[in-house]
Parts: C-alpha cells; structure tokens; sequence
C-alpha cells in the first residue's frame, strides 16, 4: 500500500470477469494490475456464493463460486498480474504525455497508484461495502486508529492484541474473528440479538465453551450508542438487552459484522457516462464514453446484455483487442489458436 506503479493495464474489479481478463491481456503480452476492495479475488462467486453450483459456464457442467475462482486462478497464473488486494479504487486521473499521448492513474483509498495506458473497469455490481449498524455517531469512530475505534474487517491482527473488544453479529465473521481475537485480545465481547446464531456450528460450540469457561462474554441484546471521543478514541459501548436493560462495556474496539452490500460507489464519480448507474459501452470494444477506459462483466450495459459470467469473458476477449493497439500502436496483432499457436503457447507455460 502507498506505493507507486506503473504497467500496461489496470483492472479494477477482481471478480471472475477481471480476472479472466488478465487472461485475454496477457496471451497479447499486456501486463495488468488487479485491484479489489475485498480481501480475496472472485467477486461474487467468491463472496456470495462460494459454495452454489454454477451449471452455465461453458463446458463445466457444474462448478461452485469458489471452484471457478480457483481455476481462474490457475488459469492466468503464468502472466504474473499483481494484485492490490483490501483496496478501493478511488479515483483516476489524466496524463498526459509529451508525445502527446494519454495515461491512466488509479490511486486506491490506501495510497497505492497505478499509471496505465489503459483501464478495465470490471467492477460488477459495485464495490463490496459493510453494512453499518444504525447507532448514531458511528462515523465519527470508523477507522480511527490500527486496532482500535469501529472496524468492518479485519486486515491485522496484531493491531488487535491487548485490546478490549466488542464484536456485534451472529454469521461467520462474527464468529471467526471472535475465535480468533480472543486469545490476543484483553478481553472479548461478543453481541447478537438473538441467541441463535447463523454461523458454523462448531463455530458456535467453541465460542460457547469459552463463555463457559469465563473466557469471554457474550451478551444477546444490540448496541445502541457509542461512547468517547469523536475522531479520537473509544471508550466504550452501550447495549441496551432483550429486557430493554442498558449495559455500559468498557471497549477500544468495536467490530460490527453485519454483511456486505454492493455500492457503485467511487466508479460514480471516474467522469464516465452512467445509465442507471450502468457504464454505457460499444459492443466492438467494450470502451467507455471516454477512450482507453473499458468496461467488463455486470458494471457495463449495451443493448440486449446479460449480466452473465460467460458474457463478461467474451467482453474481456474484445477489449483486450482494443487494449492491444493502445498499448503497442506500431505492432500488428495477430489472431492465433491458443491449441496450435506456439507463441501462445510458450506465454502460458506449456511449450
Ligand atoms: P463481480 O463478481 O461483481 O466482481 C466485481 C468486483 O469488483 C468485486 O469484487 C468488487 O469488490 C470489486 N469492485 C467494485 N468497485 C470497486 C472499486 N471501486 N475498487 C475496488 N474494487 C471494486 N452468473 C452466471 O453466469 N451463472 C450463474 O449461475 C450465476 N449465479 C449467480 C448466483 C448468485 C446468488 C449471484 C449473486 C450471482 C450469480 N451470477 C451468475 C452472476 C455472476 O456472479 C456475475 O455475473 C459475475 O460475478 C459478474 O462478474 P464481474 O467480475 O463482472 O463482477
């Protein structure tokens, strides 16, 4: 994070489509950048369905969400793309170049910047966003410090060590980062609704047996306000139980899971033309209303589209064409099988 690249293609959107891009760049020698503000690659597939059967992916008769990610993976590892994983693309910006050509820069919300002669956008539904739980004030403790203040995600542990810590949620991040914090942390709380929990069962069993064992505390009832310092520290959080009896915790670290949602978020704001917060694109070259930025998979809209996986591989295959003359404008692309190609061939590792 925080640090300065520069390569020939940048994809924002680390779901299936993007990553399948790297793919189609990378057979015409263009080198990419993934960025993705979850933690891990797949987009949907991996976020939301990991464990689902897919029955329409070209030849597989049947593969999960997570399976597809794997082999897409395995798939485009001889290009060696380098992810930013954990990071939101915030902004793009304008370069323009003494010969009088144009490039791209991405900056991410932690700093990082990659200058590109070209962008896919291959941003899906959006970008991956916590949801926040409605307790008033709570922006004004996000992120404000490593380890302490409200967190959505977990990205160190170890800035969580000594702290006191209430997590809120009964799915399995909830749970996980319970189990997991709780032998670091100085004490942990954990805080669902209901006592009755939607995360693995012997998930559920070994946060019970700690309760039991006076290894932490799990309190059924929801937060109803946060107490400190705006911008500066946590003291502590409020939670008012199924009696309607407030409880006052003494915490430095308040971690609510509750789920995810997609935003379109920052792509709103790159100066592209929207439909229906949609990125309009021909269906030659998949190119936005601005030359050189790209739009791939479920984020662009044509006439007669399907937000299909398939569709957005066809899309990333047509795109990387187009890339192509941007990247190398003297050299002449030329269509080759990968099944007989040797140059291809040799690209991915096999010759
Ligand atoms: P996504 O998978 O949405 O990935 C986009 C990625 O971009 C996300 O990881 C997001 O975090 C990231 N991102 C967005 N904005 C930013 C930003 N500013 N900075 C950083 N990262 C950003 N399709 C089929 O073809 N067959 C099926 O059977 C099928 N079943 C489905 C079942 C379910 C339950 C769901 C929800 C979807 C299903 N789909 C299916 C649809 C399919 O998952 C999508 O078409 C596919 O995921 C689109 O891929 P994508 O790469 O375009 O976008």
């Amino acid at each position: 994070a925080g640090q300065a690249w520069e390569t020939d293609a940048v994809i924002i959107g680390a779901g299936p489509v993007g990553l399948f891009a790297v793919f189609e760049l990378g057979l015409l020698d263009i080198k990419a950048h993934l960025i993705d503000i979850l933690d891990k690659v797949g987009g949907q597939c991996a976020e939301l369905y990991p464990e689902k059967p897919i029955y329409d992916i070209p030849a597989w008769p049947i593969i999960t969400g997570q399976e597809i990610t794997d082999r897409l993976l395995e798939q485009i590892a001889p290009f060696g793309a380098k992810y930013h994983l954990g990071e939101m693309a915030v902004a793009v910006e304008k370069l323009e170049q003494d010969d009088g050509t144009t490039k791209w820069k991405v900056t991410t919300d932690q700093g990082t910047s990659v200058i590109a002669r070209c962008i896919l956008i291959a941003a899906g539904g959006g970008s991956f966003q916590p949801k926040k739980p409605p307790i008033p004030g709570i922006d004004g403790f996000e992120y404000i410090g490593a380890g302490i203040g409200v967190h959505y995600a977990v990205r160190k542990m170890e800035a969580f060590r000594g702290k006191r810590i209430v997590i809120s949620g009964g799915g399995d991040s909830a749970l996980d980062w319970t189990l997991n914090l709780q032998p670091i942390a100085e004490r942990v709380t954990l805080m669902h609704r209901r006592d009755d929990f939607r995360a693995a069962p012997h998930s559920v069993a070994q946060m019970r047996k700690l309760v039991e064992e006076g290894k932490m505390d799990l309190i059924i009832g929801q937060a109803t306000a946060l107490s400190g310092e705006t911008g500066h520290k946590l003291t502590g959080v409020t939670i008012e139980d199924n009696d309607g009896k407030e409880i006052h915790i003494d915490a430095d670290t308040f971690l609510p899971f509750f789920g995810l949602t997609m935003k379109l978020g920052p792509v709103a704001e790159f100066g592209l033309n929207l439909h229906e917060n949609l990125i309009p694109v021909d269906t030659e070259k998949f190119e936005t209303s601005t030359p050189q930025i790209f739009a791939i998979g479920d984020i662009n809209y044509y006439p007669g589209k399907l937000k299909l996986i398939l569709s957005g591989f066809h899309e990333g295959a047509l795109a990387a064409q187009a890339v192509f003359r941007y990247v190398f404008p003297d050299k002449k692309l030329r269509f080759q099988y990968t099944t007989s190609s040797s140059d291809l061939q040799k690209k991915l590792g096999v010759k």
